[in-house]
């Protein structure tokens, strides 16, 4: 049987026997998959290191027809990202990153476009320090990337525009979207957001669909999303401009409408307070 390739990321590894690996990849062709590497341990030539979280392969594999395990022959590393292990904030970022992605998708279901943003945003990492608008860009282009891009342009009961209205509006997880300030009596879960945090998702938004991350295609310029034409390009203007407080409601909006989403509880969060003085620490009980 002949060997298909694809790029992949490697999202987890764990130890199986003596020499052997188990490794769970993000891949280009394939989507999320898991595969053993026999020899993992021992070979140099076929996996030369290359077998690390975070590590961008091109992976060398077939389909096994009875077993929901591939059989990994090859991994070449494609793209090294040295310095996402140097410091604690990159390396807690990162693994934020690859955590969600896991938990987001389905083994076998296959589509480029979560790929993709993680190796975008990997890539971002490793060329600087995550900012307060770094991982909420990612968090956003995730949910595009699944198909659940959320509705924060219109009121999900009456379709107003939300951005005319005057109160906060009620952000609803299984909603997918908000409650403009005239209908959001209707629902009694979810959380308040006041304009500023509306405002700062919208733009947010906007450069996630510019940038093409999320709806299949490569966006206006063609460029790559880590090559400063990306949705990383409003990072400074974003983060400079946003209150403590709205900084904290819009990590919670993305929480809450993550949640519904997610298969499992996610570690990182544990971290991301603590290391990143993200507002999000995992004890807000919104997951
Ligand atoms: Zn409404």
């Amino acid at each position: 049987m002949r060997f298909e390739s694809t790029p992949a990321i490697v999202l987890r590894t764990r130890e199986y026997g003596e020499s052997d690996k188990i490794v769970t990849v993000l891949s280009r062709a394939a989507g999320k998959f898991s595969g053993i590497a026999k020899g993992a341990k021992r070979s140099q030539r076929r996996f030369p290191g290359t077998l690390e979280i975070f590590s961008h392969v091109t992976l060398d594999y077939k389909r096994r027809p009875h077993s929901e395990l591939a059989f990994l022959e090859r991994a070449v590393l494609l793209q090294p990202w040295p310095r996402l292990l140097n410091t604690l904030e990159r390396f807690t970022a990162a693994s934020h990153v690859v955590e969600l992605a896991d938990k987001m998708s389905v083994e076998s279901e296959v589509g480029d476009d979560l790929y993709r943003i993680v190796a975008a945003t990997l890539a971002r990492l490793n060329a600087a320090e995550p900012g307060p608008a770094t991982l909420r860009l990612f968090e956003l282009a995730a949910l595009h990337a699944s198909g659940y891009r959320p509705e924060l342009v219109v009121c999900r009961g009456c379709t107003r525009p939300l951005a005319a209205d005057r109160g906060p509006v009620r952000l609803v997880g299984g909603l997918g979207g908000a409650l403009c300030s005239q209908c959001r009596a209707r629902e009694e879960g979810g959380m308040l957001l006041s304009n500023e945090a509306l405002d700062c998702l919208g733009t947010l938004q906007v450069a996630v669909a510019r940038a093409g991350l999320g709806n299949g295609h490569d966006g206006d310029g063609g460029h790559d999303a880590h090559d400063g034409h990306g949705p990383w390009a409003v990072e400074g203007a974003v983060a400079a401009r946003l209150s403590a407080r709205a900084a904290r409601e819009v990590a919670l909006a993305l929480d809450l409408l993550l949640a519904p989403h997610l298969r499992g509880r996610l570690r990182s969060l544990e971290l991301l307070g603590p290391v990143l003085n993200d507002p999000v620490s995992g004890g807000n009980g919104l997951r």
